[in-house]
């Protein structure tokens, strides 16, 4: 019962971290990208932004009204203890939240159109496990809006189109999100696997900070050249035209079929909401994302 509390404290306080609090280095590009721009109307729009993001914080709220629906990664040890109670702790979590917080209620039944009014359900919150060495239990919450979720896209691209291929898919993809997804959004884009793990790990390839480059030097090249090809399209923040479209790029993927190559491009719009803490076994929780608020 000890272990159900903490797990669920502590993922009560993520979820109140991330919709309120935006991570250091989602605002640092902002404000960057507000010093940048040169238009009239991105620079409003940015700062509107910066200012909605300022206020979140003075008033304890979440930053937008869409507090998305929420995804929890769990990276387990192999001997953590009492796994089996870690998705009810994330279950009640989500409901205390969405009510004490409070969060937007934006859990559906896809068939009848109930809304739960907890935000849970059938896989909702959707839970991905890992499980690593030790006995630590780190847990990471991405609440993330409609807006973004509803441009992302996955294609089966014929092995001879190549990186090329690529790049023209995820520049597409762009265009054809346009403002939908509340630009200037992260991208996370991933390639092989199939076409439900090239999705996964761009969505997860979200959860990156923008601020850490890819270890892998090619794939950090790709990830440049696909960030200035998405703002060359001079969408701008929120539509509204300008030269910051993208923040910044994350590049993931896994071993593919020869007759495949699945991609896929999972949005993250300027609300690009995550937070993280380790428990560790005899029950201290460290937060690792938002080490200044609780
Ligand atoms: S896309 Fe993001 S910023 Fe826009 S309404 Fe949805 S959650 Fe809010």
């Amino acid at each position: 019962m000890k272990q159900l509390n903490l797990v669920e404290n502590t993922a009560f306080n993520l979820i109140k971290q991330a919709v309120i609090y935006l991570p250091e280095d989602v605002k640092q590009a902002l404000q960057k990208a507000y010093a940048e721009e040169t238009s009239a109307t991105a620079k409003t729009q940015l700062k509107t932004i910066l200012c909605n993001i300022a206020l979140a914080e003075e008033r304890q709220a979440p930053m937008c009204q869409d507090t998305g629906t929420l995804t929890f990664y769990v990276k387990t040890g192999a001997r953590a203890k009492h796994l089996d109670k870690v998705e009810k702790a994330l279950v009640n979590a989500t409901r205390k939240a969405t009510k004490e917080i409070p969060l937007r209620p934006n859990a559906v039944d896809p068939f009848t159109q109930k809304n739960s009014g907890d935000n849970t359900g059938r896989f909702t919150p959707q839970l991905h496990w890992e499980i690593v060495a030790g006995d630590n239990l780190e847990l990471t919450v991405m609440p993330k809006g409609g807006g973004s979720e509803n441009v992302c896209a996955v294609k089966m691209l014929l092995p001879s189109e190549g990186i090329s291929g690529l790049k023209k898919f995820v520049v597409d993809t762009v265009i054809n999100a346009g403002a939908q997804p509340c630009p200037p959004t992260i991208l996370g884009v991933a390639v092989g696997g199939g076409a439900d793990v090239a999705l996964s790990l761009a969505k997860k390839a979200l959860l990156k900070p923008l601020n850490e480059a890819n270890a892998d030097t090619e794939i950090a090249k790709l990830e440049r050249e696909l960030l200035e090809a998405a703002n060359m399209t001079g969408i701008g923040p929120m539509g509204l035209g300008g030269k910051t479209t993208v923040l910044g790029v994350h590049v993931d993927y896994a071993y593919r079929h020869p007759a495949s190559f699945p991609a896929a491009v999972a949005f993250n719009c300027w609300a690009a909401r995550r937070a993280s803490a380790r428990i560790t076994a005899d029950g201290a929780v460290e937060y690792l994302t938002h080490k200044h608020v609780r």
